[in-house]
């Protein structure tokens, strides 16, 4: 997607932070931490939200979270812990439409809702 912002994050047109990248994945940190540490996982291919996921992705979603698990380890967050978020349309904030799992992480996080 030509207009897409993690798109061009991802194919380099936009400067990011990269902390992990793989043949399926690209994470980087986010431009507006909300923890002290803030890292957005997306994969390469360009997938609008998990309401525009079909069954085909589902290995290509499962996979940002097996990256997340390796870098929460890398991150050293892995003991004290971490939280995974993907936020869909408009109730839970979404603002850019290309999926990304946030791990946010380094402070004891409040509860949701
Ligand atoms: P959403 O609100 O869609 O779940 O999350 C979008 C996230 O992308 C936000 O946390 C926002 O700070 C981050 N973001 C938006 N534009 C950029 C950018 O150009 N670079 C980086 N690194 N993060 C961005
Ligand atoms: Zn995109």
């Amino acid at each position: 997607m030509s207009d897409c912002i993690f798109c061009k994050i991802i194919n380099g047109e936009i400067p990011s932070t990269s902390v992990y990248q793989d043949e399926q994945a690209y994470a980087f940190r986010d431009i507006q931490p909300a923890a002290p540490t803030h890292i957005l996982i997306v994969p390469r291919k360009h997938i609008d939200s998990i309401n525009a996921m079909t069954d085909n992705d589902e290995q290509t979603i499962g996979h940002l979270f097996n990256a997340a698990r390796q870098i929460a380890t890398q991150e050293g967050l892995a003991e004290n812990g971490y939280r995974l978020v993907i936020n869909t349309n408009a109730h839970a904030g979404q603002t850019v439409f290309h999926i990304h799992l946030h791990l946010l992480g380094g402070r004891q996080l409040t509860k949701m809702g």
